[in-house]
């Protein structure tokens, strides 16, 4: 299964990919993708791999990616 890392360096909280992936993370008071559950790095189920995907190609700070494990 793999997860998704954020750049905490690189985001500055469009939520581009809090809509994709509504699911798995939710915005702080910031705006900024916080995972639900508080996971640093949240598990992506299956289900959601396709977003999760979209959302790493979608995010314009390039600060997501998903790694195996
Ligand atoms: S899409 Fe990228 S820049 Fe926007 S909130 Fe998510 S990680 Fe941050």
């Amino acid at each position: 299964m793999s997860r998704l890392h954020i750049d905490w360096t690189a985001c500055d909280g469009r939520g581009v990919c809090t809509e994709l992936l509504e699911e798995l993370l939710a915005e702080d008071d910031w705006g900024y993708p916080v995972a639900r559950g508080g996971h640093r790095e949240p598990a992506v189920p299956r289900p959601l791999e396709g977003a999760a995907r979209q959302a790493v190609d979608r995010c314009p700070m390039l600060a997501l990616r998903l790694v195996s494990g």
